[in-house]
C-alpha cells in the first residue's frame, strides 16, 4: 500500500446494473495517477462473495437476455457507440490519470475499441447460420449458433478501455452475459463502461465488474457457471489461467506479451524507418503489447540508423500525459520502473552497448512521477536479456544482422510471434517475409499492425494459449456454440424405420 491522500476516490463493483461495495472486510488496493506518483484512488479487491454475487446476476440476467432477438441487442450497442463518443474526452481522461499515457493516446485507444462496438452492432448479420434445403428426400439441414452462458474477461493495465472493448461488445452481441474483471491498476474507465452500457438500455446484470486482482481470478476460474475466459496480460499469467480454465472445463483465450520485431533492410526509405521505430517503440512509454522492442538493422542498415535514432530518442519530451506538450507518459508503477531499470542494467552488464540511457531523468513539477527517459541499446546479442524478455518499458534494442535470412531467423526463433514488421522498397523480400513470418499480425511498412476491428487480433507461439484470436469473427465463433439441426417435417412421405447410415443425396 501506498501513501493514501485525503478524499480519494473509492472504487467499486458493478453487479446486477448497480454499485456494490462488496464485502466490507475485503482487501482495497491503492490507484496512482502515475505521472505524480500519488495515491487518486482506492479500489476494493473481490474475492469469492463478490464473484459469486456477479456470476449470479449475470447467469440471471442470461436467461431473457439471451432470448432478445439478435437486432435488439444491436440497437443497445448503437446507442453505446453514441455515448461512448460524445463521451471520449471523459474516458480519455480517466485512462491518462490512472495509466498515464498521453491523452490523444488515450483518445486513440477508445476510438479503437469503439470500431469493435460499431463491428458488434451487425451482430444480425455475424451470427447467420447456414441452410441447407432438400440435403435428403424431404430434409433440409441447417446450423445456428447460441450464447455460451456467463462469460469472463480478465484485462490489463495498458489499455483499461480498449481491452475490455475488445471483449464484452461480441461477447453481448451473441447473447452472452459479461463479467468483466478490470487490472486493478486503473481500474475507474470499467465503471464507466459499466454506467454508459446501462444508460444504453443494457438490462441489468448483463454487465458486471468485479474489482480485484489474482484471488478474483482464481474464484472466477473455479466458479462452475463460468461458460468462458477471455484473459490478455502477460504470458506468464496468461499461461496459468488458460490451464486452469480448461482445467475447470472452460472455453479459453487467452492472450499474453510480446516481443516485436522490426526488420529494416537496407533499401527502406529511412526517415519513415526512424518515424516508425520512434513512435512504436517509445510510445506510451513502450508499455504496448505491439511496441516495437526490437530493431533487426540488416547489413548497412544499422550504420545509418543508430545514429538517427539516438538523436530522436534524445530529444523525445517526457512529461505527464495530460500535458499537450509530452511525447512520452510515465511507467505504470515505481515498481515496474525499477524492474525496467533493473533489464537496463543487465543490457549494460552482458555487453550491450547503451547508447542512450534515461534511467535518472526527472520531470520538473513532477518529481515524484515514475519516468523513465527513452533508453537505446546497439549491438544486442540473441543471448542477452533484454533480448529474450518482454520489458514493457521505453527500451529499444538493436541488432545487427547480414541479411534477411539471418533476421528471420531470429525473428521465428524467439517464444514470443504478436506482431512482426519487416521495412523494404522491395516486393519479393515483402512477400517471403510475410508467407514465412511466425507471427500473428505482419506490418510491411507498418510498425504496430494492430487488425481493425472486422479481423481478428492475436498472436502465436507463447503470445497466445487457446486457439481463438480477438475481436472479428473469431470472436463469433468464440463467444457462441454452433449447433448443426436436420430438419423434417411429417408430411414428407415416411419409409418406415431406416436401419443404416442416410447416404446424403436420400
Ligand atoms: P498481468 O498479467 O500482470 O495482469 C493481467 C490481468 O491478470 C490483470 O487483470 C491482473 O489483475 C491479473 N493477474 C495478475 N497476476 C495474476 C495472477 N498471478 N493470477 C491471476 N491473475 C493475475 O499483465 P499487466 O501487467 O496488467 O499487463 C501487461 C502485460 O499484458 C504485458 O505482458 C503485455 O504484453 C500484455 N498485453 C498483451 C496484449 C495482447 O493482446 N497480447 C495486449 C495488452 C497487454
Amino acid at each position: 500500500m501506498g501513501r493514501t491522500e485525503p478524499n480519494v476516490a473509492d472504487i467499486v463493483h458493478w453487479i446486477g446494473g448497480r454499485f456494490d461495495n462488496g464485502d466490507p472486510s475485503a482487501r482495497i488496493g491503492d490507484v496512482f495517477d502515475p505521472a505524480r506518483g500519488e495515491v487518486v484512488a482506492r479500489v476494493r479487491l473481490a474475492g469469492e462473495s463478490e464473484v459469486a454475487s456477479a456470476v449470479a446476476a449475470a447467469r440471471r440476467a442470461f436467461e431473457s437476455w439471451s432470448q432478445f432477438p439478435a437486432g435488439r441487442r444491436a440497437r443497445v450497442l448503437f446507442r453505446f457507440r453514441e455515448l461512448v463518443g460524445q463521451r471520449q474526452q471523459a474516458l480519455a481522461q480517466v485512462i491518462t490519470r490512472e495509466q498515464g499515457k498521453l491523452l490523444s493516446d488515450a483518445l486513440g485507444e477508445v476510438a479503437r475499441g469503439l470500431e469493435v462496438v460499431e463491428f458488434a452492432t451487425g451482430i444480425p448479420q455475424l451470427i447467420k447460420g447456414e441452410h441447407s434445403d432438400q440435403v435428403a428426400a424431404g430434409v433440409d439441414q441447417f446450423s445456428l449458433r447460441q450464447p455460451l452462458g456467463v462469460v469472463v474477461g480478465i484485462t490489463p493495465f495498458n489499455f483499461p478501455a480498449m481491452v475490455p472493448m475488445w471483449m464484452f461488445p461480441l461477447a453481448i452481441a451473441c447473447g452472452n452475459a459479461f463479467v468483466l474483471k478490470p487490472s486493478e491498476r486503473d481500474p475507474s474507465a470499467s465503471l464507466l463502461l459499466a454506467q454508459w452500457l446501462s444508460e444504453s438500455g443494457l438490462p441489468d446484470g448483463v454487465f458486471n465488474v468485479v474489482q480485484g486482482d489474482k484471488a478474483a481470478v482464481d474464484a472466477l476460474l473455479r466458479h462452475p457457471d463460468v461458460a468462458a475466459v477471455s484473459f490478455v496480460g502477460s504470458t506468464r499469467v496468461a499461461e496459468t489461467v488458460h490451464c486452469e480454465g480448461v482445467r475447470h472445463g472452460k472455453r479459453v483465450q487467452a492472450l499474453g506479451g510480446a516481443k516485436n520485431h522490426m526488420v529494416v533492410l537496407p533499401d527502406a526509405d529511412l526517415d519513415q524507418v526512424v518515424d516508425a521505430a520512434i513512435g512504436s517503440s517509445y510510445g506510451a512509454a513502450g508499455e504496448r503489447c505491439m511496441a516495437v522492442s526490437v530493431v533487426i538493422a540488416v547489413g548497412s542498415a544499422a550504420d545509418a540508423l543508430v545514429p538517427r535514432l539516438e538523436a530522436r530518442a534524445r530529444a523525445l519530451r517526457v512529461g505527464d500525459g495530460s500535458d499537450p506538450a509530452s511525447e512520452m507518459g510515465p511507467l505504470i508503477t515505481q515498481s515496474h520502473r525499477a524492474a525496467v531499470e533493473a533489464c537496463v542494467q543487465s543490457g549494460v552488464e552482458q555487453g550491450a552497448q547503451l547508447v542512450v540511457d534515461g534511467r535518472g531523468l526527472v520531470v520538473p513539477g513532477r518529481e515524484r512521477g515514475f519516468f523513465l527517459g527513452a533508453c537505446l541499446f546497439d549491438q544486442v546479442r540473441p543471448e542477452m536479456r533484454i533480448y529474450r524478455e518482454e520489458i514493457f518499458g521505453p527500451v529499444l534494442s538493436v541488432v545487427r544482422v547480414p541479411d534477411l535470412a539471418a533476421a528471420m531467423e531470429l525473428v521465428n526463433a524467439h517464444e514470443y510471434g504478436n506482431g512482426a514488421a519487416l521495412f523494404t522498397r522491395d516486393g519479393a523480400s515483402a512477400r517471403a517475409f510475410t508467407r514465412h513470418v511466425q507471427a500473428g499480425m505482419v506490418g510491411i511498412n507498418v510498425p504496430i499492425p494492430v487488425p481493425m476491428a472486422f479481423y481478428s487480433f492475436g498472436g502465436w507461439k507463447r503470445s497466445l494459449f487457446g486457439e481463438a484470436h480477438a475481436y472479428g469473427m473469431e470472436a463469433v465463433r468464440f463467444y457462441t456454440h454452433y449447433k448443426a439441426v436436420m430438419q423434417r417435417w411429417p408430411d414428407a412421405a415416411s419409409k418406415g424405420p431406416e436401419f443404416s447410415f442416410p447416404p446424403s443425396a436420400g
